[in-house]
């Protein structure tokens, strides 16, 4: 719960007001160990706010984005992921074979970031990268197969 009152914040220094049903949704999403789909956002929400819409949940997902509070990725699982940036800019490994999703810090990226400067003079803005592949118990067991 420590997260929200930021995000609050945020929200109030550019004007925007904050309604209980966009309160509601920054609170399930804040509250939230990992991501969350837009679906589960609804369910969590609804079961204290009943008529929630889900185009509202996903009104509130675009302004959030929009702002830079929220940051959607796609893990490869069906519907897109959302999560508070307030948490930290962090990326994910994810294994095509057994679903296992490794966290990675922002730092992993530093040496490509600064590649894309030197060489194309260009500033990348990655806020949470999932990278697909095959991890290391999987890729052992590959190997063991044969
Ligand atoms: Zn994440
Ligand atoms: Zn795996």
């Amino acid at each position: 719960m420590t997260h929200h009152h930021e995000v609050v914040e945020a929200l109030q220094q550019i004007g925007y007001r904050l309604t209980p049903q966009r309160m509601m949704i920054l609170e399930a999403i804040a509250d939230s160990e990992g991501h969350l789909s837009a679906e589960e956002i609804h369910e969590t929400v609804r079961t204290a706010y009943p008529y929630l819409d889900i185009s509202t949940v996903y009104r509130t997902l675009d302004l959030l984005k929009t702002l830079h509070l929220v940051s959607e990725t796609d893990l490869g699982r069906g519907p897109a992921q959302y999560e508070l940036l307030s948490k930290g800019l962090h990326h994910h490994l994810i294994c095509t074979e057994c679903g296992e999703i490794l966290d990675a810090p922002n730092s992993l990226l530093d040496s490509l970031r600064h590649a894309m400067s030197e060489e194309y003079d260009f500033h990348a803005e990655i806020e949470h990268l999932a990278v697909f592949g095959i991890c290391s118990n999987c890729k052992g067991d590959a190997q063991e197969a044969g």
